[in-house]
């Protein structure tokens, strides 16, 4: 059972909620975000007087969840959550789109990508100081410095970030130089110490699914965040692993229909590490806001073929520029703002 409070509610009137709640035999787990406060009741609900609950001051509702997720969870919120990134909405009827590099390489490089991007129209840009790489020997990212050049690169052209974080122990120095949205990768979507802290701030988080992950798992990560406190959570749908060795990994499409029935949160889709090709990028776009997706994060870069990490999957600056007037066509008939 959850308990949503309202959003005005006072610490009072939640330790009051949480000692009716022991007084009935159950514990209570509070988690305060910035947009709603969830309880969530945990022990045996035959115990549980749901009435005597909702009628307490500033509880909004009291919901029985069924499913192993509560706060991110679908049951506990009929209206899509709409995530306000840096005065940008992101799950609302705005589709936006993240462009960018794969990896942080120099101030000139980040420059020309941000404007770039701001003038095809993309809404936030994405780049990693910190890169997740299959061997030790090959470029890991250059580090904190990236994070001072994409800032000074993207804030002239007010575009949020987007950056990924792989180590809990750099999460204090993500927020010293206001990251606007921590990335958790394909590799750490399970990595639930990293989870819980990132669950403790309320910058927004775009969590990557597991290269091997089912959907439940997907959204039991996501409920580590929000358990926390964060309910800032969005879902990136960035291919799985199957039998297909053809390209780099396979869109699940479905996922994107299949998180936004079982979540109130807002999806997105990377079609980049998806097809891990640059030729595939515009197809699988094209797709995945067909099928609903509330943004994409792309990689694009002002000279690709010289890209230091996924040259191969990059859209050139013209690429993407044509991309997003395709995607503005699908938004319109599908009647969404791109
Ligand atoms: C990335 O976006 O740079 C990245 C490494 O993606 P993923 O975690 O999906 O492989
Ligand atoms: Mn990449």
């Amino acid at each position: 059972m959850i308990i949503i409070l309202k959003s005005n509610v006072s610490d009072e009137q939640i330790a009051a909620v949480e000692s009716r709640l022991k007084k009935m035999g159950m514990e209570a787990h509070i988690s305060r975000g910035i947009q709603r406060t969830v309880i969530g009741a945990i022990g045996d609900e035959h115990k549980l007087d749901k009435e005597a609950l909702e009628a307490l001051p500033g509880v909004e509702d009291v919901v029985r969840v069924m499913k192993p997720y509560k706060i991110v969870s679908r049951e506990s919120q009929a209206g899509d959550t709409i995530i306000d990134i840096s005065s940008h909405p992101l799950g609302g009827n705005k589709i936006q789109i993240i462009a960018g590099p794969c990896s942080v390489e120099t101030q000139e490089q980040m420059d020309q990508s941000a404007a770039a991007v701001a003038a095809a129209g993309c809404s936030m840009m994405r780049g990693g100081a910190f890169k997740p790489r299959t061997s030790p020997y090959t470029f890991q990212g250059v580090g904190v410095e990236g994070l001072v050049m994409f800032q000074k690169a993207a804030r002239a052209h007010n575009l949020p970030i987007v950056t990924e974080l792989m180590d809990v122990r750099m999460l204090q120095t993500f927020l010293d130089h206001k990251v606007d949205v921590i990335q958790i990768g394909t590799r750490n979507m399970q990595n639930f110490d990293l989870l819980k802290e990132v669950g403790k701030t309320q910058v927004p988080v775009i969590l990557k699914r597991g290269m091997s992950a089912t959907i439940s798992e997907w959204l039991m990560a996501a409920e580590y965040i929000a358990a926390g406190g964060n309910h800032n959570i969005i879902f990136c749908e960035r291919g799985i692993r199957t039998f297909e060795t053809k390209y780099r990994n396979v869109l699940d499409v479905t996922a994107i229909p299949v998180i936004k029935q079982e979540t109130h949160l807002p999806v997105i889709v990377d079609p980049s590490h998806a097809g891990g090709k640059a030729w595939m990028v515009p197809a699988l776009s094209r797709a995945a806001i067909a099928a609903g997706a509330d943004g994409l994060l792309i990689e694009s870069h002002p000279r690709p073929a010289e890209a230091w990490c996924d040259a191969d999957q990059a859209l050139s600056h013209e690429q993407l520029t044509q991309l997003m007037g395709e995607l503005r066509g699908i938004a319109k008939v599908i009647g969404r703002d791109l």
